[in-house]
């Protein structure tokens, strides 16, 4: 039978994924499912940080999953991801993570959530908040394969809809409580994370991912 790109080579069927947030590791578990035996985080391998300084989605990534190469010796994956509201031209993006960021160092995405509808109400998007007046947004996820050899492998994937205020839902991370994908009428946080997949960023990243570097006709 014909070997998939990544298993090509002839590498063990392990990975190590460059994230220390565990709402990311669990939904990247749930997406490689059945493709890969042994997941690890590489904070099992490495504490110190991988600082993105990469200009868009793609670098970031790639730079995560060199990073997790190097230190961990494993095949590695590396992802960057963002939430960009249109009534905010397109910010936080890259800085998403960063809008969370506490004065102490940790994260808090109840401020980074009240920071997006503070900055949108002051640009005029405030009158009757609700899911008639929020500002378009997107989910991006790019995913970076670092293949047990070095070789690696680069995807893209996004998912459009609205922001939506106040916050709705217990599940997911991040953003979550206030992004409604198009066609849906609740948001991510009130979905369970396979609802979640079917249509996200990273799940439609992931699948493509999967089709190029998992599936023997990739
Ligand atoms: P990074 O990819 O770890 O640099 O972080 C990107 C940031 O974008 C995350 O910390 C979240 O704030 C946000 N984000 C990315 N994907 C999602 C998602 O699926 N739901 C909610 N927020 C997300």
């Amino acid at each position: 039978m014909l070997a998939s790109w990544f298993f090509a080579t002839g590498g063990a069927s392990r990975l190590v994924v460059s994230t220390s947030n565990e709402g990311k590791l669990r939904e990247i578990s749930v997406l490689l499912r059945g493709h890969i035996e042994e997941i690890r985080s590489l904070s099992d391998f490495s504490r110190a940080e991988i600082a993105e300084t990469g200009m868009s989605y793609a670098a970031n990534a790639l730079l995560k999953a060199r990073a997790g190469f190097e230190r961990s010796g494993w095949a590695s994956l590396g992802d960057d991801s963002g939430f960009e509201v249109s009534g905010l031209d397109g910010r936080p993006g890259l800085h998403s993570a960063r809008w969370a960021r506490t004065s102490g160092g940790g994260m808090d995405f109840s401020h980074a959530i009240a920071r997006v509808e503070k900055e949108l109400k002051q640009k005029g998007f405030g009158k009757g908040f609700g899911e008639e007046a929020g500002s378009s947004a997107r989910f991006v996820c790019a995913l970076a394969l670092v293949r047990a050899d070095g070789a690696q492998c680069v995807v893209e994937g996004e998912v459009v809809g609205k922001v939506v205020f106040p916050g709705r839902g217990e599940h997911g991370f991040g953003y979550d409580p206030i992004f409604v994908a198009a066609g849906e009428r609740v948001t991510f946080a009130e979905m369970n994370i396979d609802a979640k997949e079917r249509i996200s960023h990273r799940g439609v990243a992931f699948r493509k991912l999967c089709a190029r570097c998992f599936s023997a006709a990739g």
